[in-house]
């Protein structure tokens, strides 16, 4: 059997992270850290945006153990000092970072900071390999884990896929809370330069809306529904943006057009219980995917690599199961959050995307 393309000869590894986002970068660069030598395997990153730029500033303790935390002062991010809100009336509220015990958060070029995570763990000694897994099994106590280019086992599995969570989904059970869908796009840089660089949220009767203005002065605009409600199309994105109240009035005052680039993208509340099982992990959205109106998808990634991996590091499984208990008490802590915010919004109890988060089905 041929190796699979650009990576050496070997094909049997202790520890494999699957999953090249924030959760499988941050596993793989904690581990070889801790002296281990995990192959990280990955699909290449595709060239395009990829949306979720709101890191908590909660991170940054998290990416100070990593020693990485240096690289948010790229210029490619920028800090994120007020967010403005309409959330339960018209009324915009203002948030600002100086009364945020974590601190300002950070509005991220995504790809650059993955990025950079990526080149971080393949310096201190993760082995790429730049290949989707198209299936995995057990066979004789080891991951059979296939890809195009052949078979790769391993005794150990870091699940980083995502919300496809190839490992955890398949070993163990998914749990879905809700429909919730993303549909976005991104404005090129207006013509009338800096815009004053905000984050605004923007409740309306069909979902919410988020705008944040990135470094480079583009600005990403997303639509959060329920992908099964009436009106849920990615064709209108452009007009219906224009007719919110904040958004509309910001993209307006500043020449934003066209976007160059919208999609959409499934933004559901699921998670997997148990998180860990026989010879594998669970990590990042691969053990819970949060409402991105948490702003906490990207910590908890971080958060669950770091965990997760000192745990393995440590060959304890007393903190293996801590982890998992910890997985399973945040998804229950985050879900009674998460009604509580969505029951502040009182203004269209009677319509299908408020009624179903306030109680009715
Ligand atoms: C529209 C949107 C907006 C968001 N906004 C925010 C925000 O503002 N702030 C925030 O903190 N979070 C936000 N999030 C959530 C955040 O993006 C996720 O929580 C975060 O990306 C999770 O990182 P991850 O590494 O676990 O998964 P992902 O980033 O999904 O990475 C999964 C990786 O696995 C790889 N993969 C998948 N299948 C395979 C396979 N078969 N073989 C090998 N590799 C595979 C993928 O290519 C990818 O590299 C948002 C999410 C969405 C969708």
């Amino acid at each position: 059997m041929d190796p699979p393309s650009g990576h050496a000869a070997q094909l049997n590894y202790p520890i494999a992270v699957l999953g090249g986002g924030i959760a499988g970068a941050a596993a793989a660069l904690r581990l070889a850290q801790s002296g281990m030598r995990p192959v990280w395997i990955a699909p290449r990153r595709r060239d395009t945006f990829k949306p979720g730029e709101h890191l908590s500033g909660a991170a940054i303790p998290l990416l100070k153990t990593l020693n990485s935390d240096a690289m948010l002062r790229s210029e490619v991010h920028r800090h994120a000092h007020t967010t403005y809100s309409a959330w339960g009336s018209d009324t915009l509220a203002v948030r600002n970072a100086i009364a945020q015990i974590e601190g300002a958060a950070i509005v991220l070029d995504r790809g650059a900071f993955e990025d950079a995570l990526g080149v971080q763990a393949i310096a201190a000694g993760a082995e790429r390999i730049k290949c989707e897994v198209t299936d995995v099994r057990v066979t004789d106590g080891h991951w059979q884990l296939d890809t195009a280019d052949g078979c790769i086992t391993s005794d150990f599995i870091f699940d980083a896929t995502g919300r496809k969570a190839i490992v955890a989904s398949k070993f163990s059970t998914r749990f879905q809370a809700d429909k919730l869908s993303c549909q976005y796009a991104v404005f090129s840089s207006p013509e009338r330069l800096e815009p004053i660089p905000v984050t605004l949220i923007e409740a309306e009767e069909r979902g919410w809306w988020y705008m944040s203005v990135l470094a480079d002065q583009r600005v990403v605009v997303n639509f959060y529904s329920d992908a099964d409600l009436p009106g849920f199309d990615t064709a209108a994105l452009e007009e219906n943006a224009h007719n919110t109240k904040a958004i509309s009035a910001y993209l307006t005052d500043y020449g934003y057009g066209t976007p160059e680039h919208s999609s959409r993208m499934s933004t559901n509340s699921s998670w997997i219980a148990p998180a860990i099982g026989a010879g594998w992990v669970g990590i990042g959205d691969a053990s819970a995917a949060f409402d991105p109106l948490s702003s906490h998808g990207m910590t908890t990634a971080l958060w669950s690599a770091i965990e997760a991996a000192d745990a393995f590091v440590a060959q304890d499984r007393q903190k293996m199961q801590a982890y998992a208990d910890n997985v399973a008490k945040g998804v229950h802590d985050y879900l009674t959050a998460r009604t509580h915010v969505y029951r502040s919004e009182k203004r269209w109890e009677g319509s299908p995307f408020w009624a179903r988060r306030h109680g009715a089905r």
